[in-house]
């Protein structure tokens, strides 16, 4: 292809859009449902608890965080997360 080809091709966390390829983001803290345990994809009661992706997103917004109690543990994201 001629391409770079070192950078493979990571998934967009639903919640704050990086590109961290986790389960378990560690920018926003917000766990794919979907990846977690793929083809059951539970948006109530899953592995964020109550918390919906919306309410994530803006979380993240106001926390940096997909829930305040993450707010210390989180990460900034790393420049090939950013792309
Ligand atoms: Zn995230």
């Amino acid at each position: 292809m001629g391409g770079k080809g070192q950078a493979a091709v990571v998934s967009r966390c639903p919640c704050c859009g990086y590109r961290t390829g986790c389960v378990t983001c560690p920018v926003c803290f917000w766990t794919d449902p979907a990846q977690a345990d793929p083809g059951a994809f539970v948006a109530v009661g899953g592995p964020n608890g109550d918390l919906t992706l919306s309410e994530a997103k803006l979380n993240f917004a106001l926390y940096g965080a997909s829930h305040p109690k993450y707010r210390d543990v989180v990460r900034k994201p790393r420049p090939e997360e950013i792309v």
